[in-house]
């Protein structure tokens, strides 16, 4: 895969990360508790499959580049109570859910989900096994951070069915992980390596960051050929948003070391050629997976799918998802919970904790459906949408088409009769993309906020 510098420049811009369509920021305060309880009344006995996500905010300290909805606190009786109401919300959803309906994937993510005390793990696991009914080969995943980590940790979630644990490594370079507030030598993380391997943790991620203060091409490549050393199933490797005015927290960072484009746009050359020298295959929105994962598997037979815990296998699930910030759906529905931990924590002592949602149209169906095959499949077969959305897709879609001639002339796309395709070049771009699909791109939602999205490299 080539990307020619000129070319990345010319298409960092601001946009959306499309784990939803319409994305977060169109969701409105008009849809709350009431919406959404009608929504699950109305799909209990859909037989759609479940997602369960659950959501642990809770840090140790401060990663000065972070954007998750986090505290950081040494407190754990905050966690304790906050289990405590995690398992009146569980319990209000699971009386809502058949008890037919199978539990497909379960993802833990924060925060820092490893936060917990290994007892609690055990207890939290244990609680939504009774409420749910789980499939034998249910996907489920953690994400942890190895600072504070220890083998009971990961041991007690192998023996409460985890089989895809994903650890945070962002960069091992000491002066980039010190300017970050994120200090975790290589032996730490190879030791939570080692824990994994030795209790069989059937896929094992790590996450890097690129885009960090200091981060250069010279110390970013000593990271890579670390990290593949210890030979992860699967890496992800975001690039850094910097957007302090979202983020109070990443005024923290020093914005005179933060890489310049050329130097992000050297990064991501670098990414690709050593991982792809090194075997792995590029899915697609920073993910790399070996070739005989099932990511890729999916990829190759068009069965992959796209949602707000990022690339999945698992198509036409509910998502079901619990804890301060974390975003629901339905075919039809999204919903996000209380953003905020103290309101999350009124509302869940007593009620379902919606704090914005959409029910979503028809033409945003289609839209999602277009977007979703470009991020998946990394092609759009218009005939086929056509047929199976009754439309004229091509002409649906003029507007669109126009927008991807410069794309095609620029390489990142093919238009042959009606499929558009996406180029090794163009996997760079998805985003950029997806977005000639978005209906949404240059309106304001009710909220009177233009959404603000971090740039597309
Ligand atoms: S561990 Fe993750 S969620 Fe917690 S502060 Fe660091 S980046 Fe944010």
């Amino acid at each position: 895969m080539f990307a020619n510098p000129t070319l990345l420049e010319k298409y960092s811009k601001p946009g959306p990360r499309y784990t939803s369509y319409p994305t977060a920021p169109h969701f409105s305060e008009q849809f709350g508790n009431t919406e959404w309880l009608e929504e699950l009344q109305a799909t209990q006995h859909s037989g759609r499959d479940l997602s369960l996500y659950t959501h642990i905010p809770f840090c140790d300290t401060l990663c000065y580049y972070c954007g998750c909805n986090m505290v950081a606190t040494r407190n754990y009786q905050r966690a304790t109570q906050y289990l405590g109401l995690l398992e009146q919300e569980i319990d209000r959803i699971a009386r809502l859910t058949a008890p037919e309906r199978n539990v497909r994937q379960l993802h833990w993510g924060g925060g820092t989900p490893t936060f917990l005390l290994p007892d609690d793990i055990r207890r939290l696991a244990s609680h939504l096994r009774q409420r749910f009914n789980f499939a034998d080969d249910a996907e489920i995943g953690c994400e942890m951070d190895p600072r504070e980590l220890t083998r009971e940790h990961v041991l007690a979630l192998v023996e409460s069915g985890f089989n895809r644990l994903s650890l945070g490594v962002q960069d091992l370079d000491s002066d980039v992980q010190k300017t970050v507030n994120r200090v975790q030598p290589e032996a730490m993380i190879r030791d939570v390596n080692g824990w994994m391997r030795e209790l069989g943790v059937a896929s094992i991620n790590m996450d890097l960051m690129v885009g960090l203060p200091g981060q250069t091409v010279a110390r970013f490549s000593h990271t890579l050929d670390r990290v593949i050393d210890m030979s992860p199933d699967r890496l992800a490797i975001f690039s850094y948003a910097h957007v302090p005015w979202m983020k109070k927290n990443q005024k923290l960072i020093p914005e005179d070391q933060l890489p310049d484009l050329h130097t992000r746009i050297a990064l991501q050359q670098l990414i690709l050629e050593r991982l792809s020298a090194a075997g792995y295959v590029y899915i697609g929105m920073d993910h790399y997976a070996k070739p005989d994962d099932e990511l890729v598997r999916a990829q190759r037979n068009k069965t992959l799918y796209r949602n707000f815990q990022g690339y999945t296998t698992h198509k036409n699930c509910d998502i079901y998802a619990f804890g301060v910030s974390a975003i629901s759906q339905t075919d039809h529905v999204y919903v996000q919970n209380a953003k905020h931990l103290p309101t999350w924590q009124t509302r869940a002592a007593n009620e379902l904790t919606i704090e914005r949602g959409l029910r979503i149209s028809h033409e945003d169906r289609l839209r999602r459906d277009a977007i979703l095959r470009i991020m998946c499949d990394m092609e759009l077969d218009l005939s086929a949408l056509s047929a199976d959305w009754q439309i004229d897709a091509n002409q649906h879609f003029s507007t669109a088409l126009q927008e991807l001639l410069p794309m095609q002339d620029d390489g990142l796309v093919e238009i042959n009769q009606s499929v558009i395709r996406v180029t090794e070049t163009g996997r760079l771009f998805l985003r950029n993309i997806a977005m000639c699909f978005d209906a949404y791109l240059h309106s304001t939602p009710a909220t009177g906020e233009t959404p603000r999205y971090s740039r597309t490299l």
